[in-house]
């Protein structure tokens, strides 16, 4: 029987609240099926947490997140707080950055399948994506993004110098290698990692550090290297060919985009950010979609659940060790999807439009007749 879990549930802005509403009945269903123990806090994070307290991450949701074996977030953000600008570097102005700085959850992943009853929404000819099952790996932590390295300047001859230094340090190269290739190790073992070091400094570094670590510790793990702009094209014409991809900040974010095409709907991708263990054992962790906040139909439960839903498998599978609990989920969503049950962001002809909660509910059902 799976040991008690302390999750926090952070459902955050827009659509956030709907899609974890759903995401809480799977969770429901796991637990009493498993007979797991889950002891669930809930806490605001950005929009609402600034509603509520006049900052974007208090610093007692960090203690919480810090206490917790999973944390699940919903969305956040949205055009009433996007134009706030506080004190403080990047992570200062958006609650979930900054949280996931303080729990220092460097390594993203971000998953990209093709579902079979959806490879029609999908812009591919069917032969061309069917299979496909693509794991991006994205730097979350380090790069561009968080550099303190940045600035709009003014220059002497009246224009201005606009730069964010894109840096990596071995050591934060290093420990994203090893989570890359361990997340492999559970796949096929196959890994391209893209870096473009054929202009950038940086990127040299970043492909003798990753070749060092595969070559010393994981010499069972197929590894290649990519510069970024053949990785792209590569993976948007032949994107059964790929495994697991690694990046950068700024790369990863680029690529689980374009992985994300084959999956047909933004509102299908799930997401989690994972750090290194700790002297406890633990090792933090963060899944939440990828999807943001939708401001256009929030609040109207028109809201796919099914990437939050996703996400908690996630959650199953890397932080509660649950591994077939998490296929069962993603068993049930693929059978709601077959039985032609749709959200509007993935209607086709001759399915059936149903609401983010009813979505939630079919999956449930689902869960619940795997379970027998
Ligand atoms: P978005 O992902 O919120 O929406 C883009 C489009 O996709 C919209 O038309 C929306 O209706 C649709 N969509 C997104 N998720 C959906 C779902 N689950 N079901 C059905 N349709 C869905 O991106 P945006 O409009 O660029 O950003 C809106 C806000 O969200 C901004 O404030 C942005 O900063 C924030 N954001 C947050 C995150 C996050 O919390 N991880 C990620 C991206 C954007």
């Amino acid at each position: 029987m799976p040991a008690n879990k302390k999750l926090l549930m952070l459902p955050g802005d827009g659509i956030g609240p709907e899609v974890m509403g759903s995401a809480l009945d799977v969770l429901n269903t796991v637990a009493t099926v498993e007979d797991l123990q889950l002891d669930i806090t809930e806490d605001v994070l950005h929009g609402a947490a600034w509603k509520e307290y006049g900052t974007f991450c208090r610093p007692e949701t960090i203690a919480r997140a810090r206490q917790s074996n999973a944390i699940l977030v919903g969305a956040v953000g949205g055009p009433e707080w996007d134009h706030i600008i506080i004190d403080g570097g990047p992570a200062e102005q958006d609650g979930l950055m900054k949280l996931r700085t303080e729990l220092d959850v460097f390594a993203g992943l971000r998953p990209a399948k093709a579902w079979d009853s959806l490879i029609s929404r999908t812009p591919y000819r069917a032969r061309c994506v069917r299979g496909a099952n693509v794991m991006v790996m994205r730097e979350m932590c380090g790069g561009s993004f968080f550099t303190t390295h940045r600035g709009i300047e003014e220059l002497p001859d009246g224009g201005q110098r606009g730069f964010d230094l894109n840096e990596y340090t071995s050591p934060e190269i290093e420990r994203f290698a090893r989570a890359s290739f361990e997340v492999a190790r559970h796949r096929k073992g196959k890994v391209i990692s893209v870096d473009k070091s054929n202009v950038l400094l940086a990127g040299v570094l970043w492909q003798e550090v990753v070749g060092r670590i595969g070559s010393e510790e994981f010499p069972d793990i197929e590894l290649h290297h990519y510069f970024a702009d053949n990785a792209v094209y590569q993976l948007s014409r032949n994107p059964t060919a790929f495994d697991v991809i690694m990046g950068d900040n700024l790369f990863g974010d680029l690529i689980s985009d374009q992985a994300g095409v084959i999956a047909g709907s933004l509102g299908m991708l799930p997401s989690a950010s994972r750090g290194a263990v700790d002297e406890s054992g633990r090792r933090k962790a963060m899944y939440e979609p990828v999807h943001g906040t939708a401001p256009d139909i929030a609040g109207e439960d028109k809201a796919n659940p099914l990437a939050m839903i996703l996400s908690y498998a996630m959650c199953l599978r890397y932080s509660f060790d649950m591994g077939e609990d998490a296929d069962m989920v993603e068993k049930a969503v693929a059978t709601v999807l077959d039985s032609g049950l749709r959200t509007g962001d993935i209607m086709q002809p001759g399915m059936t439009q149903i609401s983010c909660q009813a979505m939630g509910e079919a999956v449930t059902t689902e869960l619940n007749k795997l379970a027998g």
